[in-house]
């Protein structure tokens, strides 16, 4: 539910005010900011339950359902005038057009023709379709942890790894808008199957599920007797959430396995600042909320594994700012067309 009176808000302000929302693997979230970036308002619901499937089409309904009473409770009554614009940042790849071509982490929307869909559920209003960690990305860059940055990194560990690429003062898009994708770049060709069809993929060890891969080899091979314990003996069961909390008692056995996930995060990182040159990192998802228990064994093999490491200057790994948020307010900014350069050029989608 919204936490301040949107509509209130909206009739108090003569700043123009956008809306954005960001669709995840568990929660839609949605954030209203002002002209000035301020949120003046946030809802969210959860994401139903079978997007996790292809060719779902009640699924799919059922999401553009979810994103629609996002949208409606943040501006229920839009008081005259043009509504404000929207922006849906959804995990996959969305050509310029707003339909969503493949999406291992919400196959239910694929081939969904998100903008007419969600535009005919809200009312008539402008609605922009643009990629989740892209928005992601604009948020953290022009009000977030990358604020200021020409060249800057911005990676979400959640379920999966998003990412986006800020370079000579511009957000990379690509030549069809899919550029990014890091979480799908692969770091061992005979590693664990991906939800894309392929093997290996850097979101396979670095995320949320790679930290409970990690974590029930571990507990498997006998280092992790504590955590052990809180689930009945069985190794299946233990979670990134138990290595999580034992790593933040003190416990050896969790602490090595953060400390093994940071390397793994570190690859990556490596890889791609070999490629991009980045003065920043940010580092934003659900994995986040470890902290210093994730940054700093990540901050540390970075260091030793990145190249050139102790030729170069020191690339800035830091914790986003916007938490949670930073997808949907990245959106509300996409919206009002606030992708911009620092030359003032605009890169966002219309
Ligand atoms: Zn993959």
């Amino acid at each position: 539910m919204p936490t301040v009176d949107w509509a209130r808000e909206l009739r108090g302000r003569s700043q123009p005010v956008t809306i954005g929302v960001d669709v995840g693997g568990t929660k839609v979230l949605g954030a209203a900011i002002d002209s000035l970036g301020n949120v003046v308002g946030q809802s969210r619901a959860a994401t139903p339950d079978g997007a996790a499937f292809p060719n779902d089409e009640a699924a799919a309904d059922r999401v553009i359902e979810a994103i629609a009473e996002v949208v409606l409770s943040l501006d229920p009554d839009p008081p005259g005038g043009d509504p404000p614009a929207l922006c849906v940042g959804i995990p996959g790849l969305v050509d310029d057009a707003g339909t969503m071509h493949f999406a291992p982490n919400l196959p239910a929307g694929v081939g969904v023709d998100f903008k007419a869909r969600i535009a005919a559920s809200v009312g008539t209003r402008r609605v922009v379709i643009d990629n989740d960690a892209t928005c992601a990305t604009v948020g953290e860059w022009l009000l977030g942890g990358a604020r200021g940055a020409t060249d800057a990194l911005v990676v979400t560990l959640g379920t999966g790894i998003g990412a986006g690429i800020v370079s000579n003062g511009a957000l990379v898009r690509g030549a069809h808008g899919y550029a990014g994708e890091a979480g799908h770049v692969v770091v061992d060709p005979s590693g664990p199957a991906c939800s894309c069809g392929r093997r290996g993929c850097w979101e396979r060890y670095a995320s949320g599920s790679g930290l409970a891969r990690l974590a029930r080899e571990a507990a498997s091979a006998g280092r992790l007797r504590g955590v052990i314990a809180e689930v009945s003996g069985d190794p299946e069961s233990v979670r990134g959430e138990h290595v999580t909390a034992a790593a933040s008692a003190g416990d050896p056995g969790a602490l090595e396995v953060m400390g093994e996930l940071g390397w793994w995060i570190a690859l990556g990182l490596a890889n791609l600042t070999a490629l991009l040159d980045p003065s920043v990192i940010v580092i934003g998802g659900g994995l986040v909320s470890a902290g210093e228990l994730l940054l700093e064994p990540t901050r540390r093999a970075f260091a030793e594994i990145s190249y050139a490491t102790h030729d170069r200057p020191q690339v800035r790994i830091v914790e986003a700012e916007l938490g949670e948020l930073a997808g949907a307010v990245g959106a509300a900014l996409v919206a009002r067309g606030e992708s911009r350069d620092t030359t003032g050029a605009v890169g966002a989608r219309t």
